[in-house]
């Protein structure tokens, strides 16, 4: 007989198979660089009692523990009102390698920049204060700011980690999944970290994010060939658009997370396609009128933005700040559900 303790990661792990199997794994990116637990734990909080079914964080046990702790006092709040609860949302923490943006920081250098505040107004996270020197627990690394620039004054630094020791002391704070972010050129490298990846959670779901920046369809594919060899049955692929955040909501903003997800779609190959980069309310919808099969989607910066003014307020989670911010997260989960609406 299995210790209980056991029976239950079985269990938990049968039931994501089944959300992935079924086109209804909703995850909330409160973003690979996002080191603010504060915000972490307010939109893992929204996003739980709004049935998301996977919440992805910076791979730091701090955040984890404020993720961990949200799910729980939303559940608390569920038992409450005298409902069922839902499912705990699946918790990956997510790592990156060297050159992959989602785990780089912005740096202005001061030096060369002219101060014209251009890149201010476009940082999808409020990163970026008046004093122009950025704060570096909400950077997300993706590059709007650099875009915006017309000095070439923004440069971007990748923090070094021991990767098994911080990912061991995640899994302990309570994350049961891992994505990799390799959108990177060499595939030797990324092998390498995706080795320790799977040998951290084996018999569990592990998950590699790929964009087609520096790889072409058919590295792309390579790519996840080789690393099925170490994850067969339990891999999933997040099919990343470029630019990697979005926040608008039309099709013109997600039209790159599809594209990217029906060219690993067509490689018929065994893996979950989750979508994301730019992902948004009508990115399910784009996905199904393209015929492009998918497990979930993974929606960022417009998930966020979307309950900023009520998780910001100081009311939050009172004065009806609460159920507003769960109202319009329930209603982008629904949208981007494989049978969701329209
Ligand atoms: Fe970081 Fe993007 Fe903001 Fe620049 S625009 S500071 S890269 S989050």
């Amino acid at each position: 007989m299995k210790p209980i303790g056991e029976s239950i990661a079985c269990d938990r792990v049968a039931l994501q198979r089944q959300l992935l199997a079924s086109g209804r794994f909703f995850k909330l990116i409160c973003g690979a660089g996002n080191e603010d637990a504060e915000e972490v734990y307010k939109l893992s909080l929204v996003y739980t009692l709004a049935g998301a079914a996977g919440i992805d964080l910076s791979a730091r046990p701090d955040v984890v523990r404020a993720a961990r702790r949200a799910v729980e006092d939303a559940q608390a709040r569920v038992r409450a009102a005298g409902r069922p609860e839902p499912p705990s949302p699946y918790l990956t923490v997510s790592v990156g390698m060297p050159g992959d943006p989602h785990v780089r920081k912005a740096r202005i250098i001061q030096d060369a920049c002219t101060q014209c505040n251009a890149c201010i107004p476009v940082c999808p996270t409020e990163a970026i204060p008046s004093s122009l020197v950025i704060i570096e627990s909400r950077c997300i690394g993706c590059g709007a700011c650099s875009v915006a620039c017309q000095d070439d004054a923004v440069s971007y630094t990748h923090k070094t980690i021991e990767m098994e020791a911080v990912l061991r002391d995640c899994l302990a704070a309570g994350a049961e999944n891992i994505e990799l972010h390799a959108a990177v050129r060499d595939h030797e490298p990324v092998l390498k970290e995706w080795e320790l990846v799977t040998r951290l959670l084996p018999g569990q779901f592990v998950s590699v994010c790929l964009d087609r920046g520096y790889l072409s369809n058919r590295e792309l594919q390579v790519r996840i060939e080789r690393m099925l060899e170490l994850a067969h049955g339990r891999m999933i692929v997040q099919a990343d658009g470029i630019p990697m955040s979005g926040g608008r909501d039309d099709y013109n903003t997600t039209l790159q997370a599809v594209a990217t997800a029906d060219v690993v779609a067509k490689t018929k190959l065994p893996v979950h396609l989750l979508l994301s980069g730019g992902t948004n309310a009508k990115t399910a919808q784009l996905a199904r009128l393209c015929g492009v099969p998918f497990a979930g989607v993974s929606v960022g910066t417009f998930a966020r933005h979307l309950v900023y003014e009520e998780i910001n307020a100081p009311a939050f989670p009172g004065g009806g700040t609460l159920e507003s911010a769960v109202e319009k997260a329930d209603a982008l989960v629904q949208a981007c559900l494989q049978d969701g609406s329209p």
